[in-house]
C-alpha cells in the first residue's frame, strides 16, 4: 500500500521543536543509505504542538548495523533487540522496523520479527502513534490515516479494535491515557470495543499495567485517567481492594485530592503523592470505623499498622511487584498526616520532630493538598511554612 505523504507546507510540525540528537541519529543512519524516521508519541506531539518528552526513531538497519555506526549505543532486550543511543544524560531508543499479524485476535506473545516501515506503522495501537515523520524531507509519511484523526482529534485503533485490544490488551488501557493526557474522543467502534472487552486486561502482566499507570502518575491528567478507569470498570478488575471502598462518599474526596494535585502548577507531579490521595481517605473511613465510633482514639502505632495493611491490600496484593521504596513513601505520607495534624485535637503537632526526615517534603506536599479542603490542615500548612522561611 502506498502511504499518503504530506510534505512541509500540509503539516504543522516545527523543527525546532526536535532535539538536534535525535536528528543527528537519524542523519548518521540515513547518509548509511538506511532508511530512518522518528515515529510513535514523538510525532504525534510534535504535530499537537506538544515537546515530546522522548524521541523514539525506527530504521531498517538491523541493531548490529546500527550499533557499528554509533560509539554509544548499547543493544538491550533478548527477545526484540533495541538499541539505545546514548548523548549524555539522554537516550535515543532505536528500533528495527517490526511486523505483527493485524488479523491474529490471539493474545501476543511473541512480538519479535523484523519487518517493512509499513508493517512497523501498521502494528501500533493508534492512528494518531502510527505517523513517521522523515525531519530531513520534512515528511509526514501515513500509513494509517492518522494526520486525519489528529486533526479531528480522534482515538482510534490501527485494524480492527477487538483484535488489537484481545492482541494485547494493555491497548486499552493506554486509549484511556491518552483520552485524558490529550483530550480526544474514542472513535465509536474503538469504544465499543473496550467497553465489550474489559475483562481481557486479566491477560496483561500486573508489571505492564503497572508501568502504564505510573508513567499517567508522571502527567498532569491523574484524575480524569482514574475517571475514565472507573467510568469503564478498570478499578474494580485492576484495583478490587481500592474499589469496594471507593464508594460514592470517598471517590469524591480522593478525585478532590487529585484535582488539586493536577493543577498545582509549580509542582511536578509525584507518584507516591498521587497514590496517597486514593488511600488517604480510605484510611480516614477506617479510623473512623475501628476506632472513633468505638469511642477510642487510635495510638500512631495503631494508625501505621492499618496503613500497612491497607497498602498490602490495595496496592501489593495486584501488584506483586509494586517497589519497596514506594511503599514505605507512601506509608510515611499518610503516617505523616497523624503526626501534623493528630486525631485527638488536644494533641499537639509533631512537626518540629518530622521536619529533619529527608522525605518530609513529601508528607508537607500532601498536607498542602489537605489543606484545599480543611481549615485545620490549612493552618497548620501555614505554620510550617512560616517556620521553614
Ligand atoms: P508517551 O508520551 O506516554 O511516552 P507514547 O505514545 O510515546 O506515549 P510509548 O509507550 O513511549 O508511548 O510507546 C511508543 C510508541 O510505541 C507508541 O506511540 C506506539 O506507536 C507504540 N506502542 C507502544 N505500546 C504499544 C502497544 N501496546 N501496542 C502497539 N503499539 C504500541
Ligand atoms: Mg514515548
Amino acid at each position: 500500500m502506498q502511504p499518503v505523504i504530506y510534505l512541509d507546507e500540509n503539516h504543522p510540525i516545527s523543527e525546532d521543536r526536535i532535539d538536534p540528537d535525535a536528528l543527528k541519529v537519524i542523519h548518521r543512519l540515513k547518509k548509511h543509505d538506511f532508511s530512518a524516521y522518528l515515529v510513535g508519541g514523538s510525532v504525534r506531539d510534535l504535530l499537537l504542538g506538544i515537546t515530546p518528552k522522548d524521541f523514539d526513531i525506527s530504521t531498517n538497519a538491523k541493531p548490529e548495523e546500527i550499533k557499528t555506526l554509533f560509539r554509544n549505543c548499547l543493544l538491550i532486550g533478548r527477545r526484540f533487540r533495541l538499541a539505545h543511543i546514548r548523548f549524555g544524560p539522554k537516550v535515543f531508543e532505536v528500533s528495527t522496523f517490526r511486523s505483527g499479524d493485524p488479523k491474529d485476535d490471539n493474545f501476543i506473545v511473541n512480538d519479535n520479527e523484523f519487518g517493512t516501515e509499513e508493517q512497523d506503522a501498521k502494528r501500533r495501537d493508534f492512528t494518531i502513534n502510527g505517523l513517521l515523520y522523515d525531519p530531513e524531507e520534512h515528511a509526514i509519511i501515513d500509513y494509517v490515516h492518522g494526520l486525519k484523526d489528529v486533526d479531528s482529534k480522534l482515538l482510534r485503533t490501527i485494524g480492527d479494535p477487538v483484535i488489537r485490544f484481545k492482541q494485547d490488551p494493555i491497548r486499552m488501557i493506554r486509549l484511556l491515557k491518552f483520552k485524558a493526557r490529550l483530550n480526544f474522543d474514542i472513535e465509536q467502534e474503538t469504544d465499543n470495543a473496550i467497553r465489550s472487552n474489559i475483562q481481557e486486561i486479566k491477560k496483561s502482566s500486573p508489571d505492564r499495567v503497572l508501568g502504564e499507570v505510573f508513567k499517567m502518575l508522571e502527567t498532569k491528567a491523574t484524575s480524569s485517567f482514574f475517571e475514565l478507569l472507573m467510568d469503564y470498570g478498570f478499578i474494580q478488575i485492576l484495583f478490587p481492594h481500592l474499589s469496594n471502598f471507593l464508594g460514592p462518599d470517598l471517590k469524591g474526596t480522593a478525585f478532590k485530592f487529585l484535582e488539586v494535585a493536577d493543577n498545582q502548577e509549580i509542582y511536578q507531579p509525584e507518584k507516591n503523592i498521587l497514590l496517597a490521595c486514593f488511600l488517604y481517605p480510605i484510611l480516614e473511613k477506617k479510623i473512623q470505623i475501628h476506632y472513633i465510633e468505638k469511642d477510642r482514639i487510635p495510638h500512631l502505632g495503631d494508625i501505621f499498622d492499618l496503613t500497612r495493611d491497607l497498602i498490602k491490600d490495595t496496592l501489593v496484593l495486584p501488584f506483586p511487584r509494586f517497589p519497596r521504596w514506594m511503599r514505605e513513601t507512601i506509608a510515611f505520607i499518610l503516617n505523616s498526616q497523624f503526626k501534623l495534624t493528630p486525631i485527638d485535637p488536644k494533641k499537639r503537632s509533631r512537626k518540629h520532630k518530622l521536619m529533619g526526615h529527608k522525605k518530609f517534603s513529601l508528607a508537607l506536599r500532601f498536607l498542602g493538598l489537605r489543606a484545599h479542603l480543611d481549615e485545620r490542615c490549612a493552618r497548620e500548612y501555614a505554620k510550617i511554612k512560616r517556620l521553614k522561611k
